[in-house]
């Protein structure tokens, strides 16, 4: 298949489409300043996917280089800047970055939040439900939200450290259909095409296996984390989560358009859809920590693709956290499924066989109404 058949296909049925842009093609690298006029036509890009009901979250980086410029001694220097330098350049420059977004999006009409996400908001499961509802209420109400790095609590071992991968988690976690990679080069060559001038494009990767690994250059790292290694990490984990990820050229004013008007590109394609796919990252989780016995309505209900609330427990056991991983049981102590729950096993029992409109008066704070939501519930057996 060609990469605009791949792109044709995979983007007309996509809902939610995650773009990641990278900070040099945002920032101008010589003098530190954004790159107005690209941003605006990206912005013009998001209003076209948006007009197609494609829900878009943006994983933006430059808050480093734009920061920099204000750091003493750093504005023109090409050195590496050391971890707290960094720190101190996202903290400026971020303020920054989410203001330009917020202008360039304005123009179109469009609204942006800021979310500054860290590896346990991703990974752990018990923060990972917050970040997703957090952005999935913000895209019920129509508006963008800009991801990055909080690159001012991140330790070298505690982060990210490239938004490639976090626009992969970021995409894993909303079960976003599509990842779009905005790259300084068209997707990936069997060779890196600047030193190998009979260097392959490939249109399609399918599996990611050692020689594909073996294609990826090495990253620019002193002012962009990323290059080909990154990316075919984040195709890894895309694609894993059901989210067809592409690598595409956004040096070129309206990069998105002319992706879908054919432009050349790579394409990694999911075989799973994000929902399947994410009830076997469920699936695969840890033991369950917990136990929640059910009615015979609840488990009905359950088998029929619903949430399980609050009225429908009659037991819990275990010690658990929300987020976490809890086994559900029919009446007789089978276990029919597994899912991640929104409370505390203390709070969960406290509301155990109550009405959802009851939950504030108990607990002191409105939780969710779903105990455990449809989308985090896998069914393991009927009875
Ligand atoms: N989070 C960093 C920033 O905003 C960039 C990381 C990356 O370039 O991948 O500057």
């Amino acid at each position: 298949m060609t990469s605009h058949a791949l792109t044709t296909s995979h983007l007309n049925d996509a809902t939610t489409v995650v773009v990641k842009v990278g900070s040099a093609l945002l920032v101008d690298e010589h003098t530190g300043a954004i790159n107005a006029a690209w941003l605006h036509q990206l912005a013009a890009d998001l209003a076209l996917l948006t007009s197609r009901r494609c829900r878009c979250v943006v994983v933006s980086s430059g808050a480093i280089a734009l920061g920099r410029t204000q750091l003493k001694g750093r504005a023109k220097s090409n050195a590496r800047l050391k971890l707290e330098e960094k720190q101190a350049a996202a903290a400026i420059g971020q303020v920054q970055l989410a203001s330009e977004w917020k202008e360039a999006l304005n123009t179109h009409d469009l609204s942006t939040a800021q979310i500054l996400l860290s590896p346990d908001d991703t990974e752990q499961r018990r923060r990972h439900l917050n970040a997703r509802a957090t952005i999935t209420t913000l895209l019920d109400s129509g508006i963008i939200p800009v991801v990055n790095e909080n690159d001012t609590v991140a330790t070298m071992e505690i982060r990210y450290g490239d938004n490639d991968r976090l626009a992969a988690r970021v995409a894993q976690m909303i079960s976003a259909d599509v990842l779009i990679l905005l790259s300084d080069i068209d997707g990936l060559y069997s060779a890196d095409p600047r030193h190998h001038p009979d260097a392959r494009h490939i249109p399609q990767v399918t599996a990611i296996d050692d020689d594909l690994r073996a294609m990826a250059g090495p990253a620019n790292e002193d002012y962009a984390s990323g290059g080909m290694v990154t990316k075919i990490e984040a195709g890894r984990i895309a694609t894993q989560a059901g989210c067809h990820m592409v690598i595409c050229n956004g040096t070129a004013m309206n990069p998105i358009s002319a992706l879908i008007d054919g432009a050349t590109a790579t394409w990694f394609t999911a075989t799973a859809k994000p929902p399947q796919a994410r009830k076997t990252w469920i699936a695969g989780g840890l033991n369950p920590v917990g136990t929640i016995t059910l009615d015979d309505g609840a488990v009905n209900a359950l088998q029929s693709g619903k949430s399980l609330l609050a009225a429908g427990m009659i037991a819990v056991d275990g010690h658990f956290e929300r987020g976490d991983l809890v086994a559900v049981c029919d009446p007789q102590g089978q276990e029919i499924g597994r899912g991640l729950i929104n409370y505390s096993a203390h709070d969960a029992a406290r509301i155990a066989g109550c009405n959802s409109g009851e939950i504030q008066g108990i607990l002191g704070y409105r939780g969710r109404d779903e105990v455990i939501h449809a989308d985090d519930l896998v069914m393991t057996a009927s009875t």
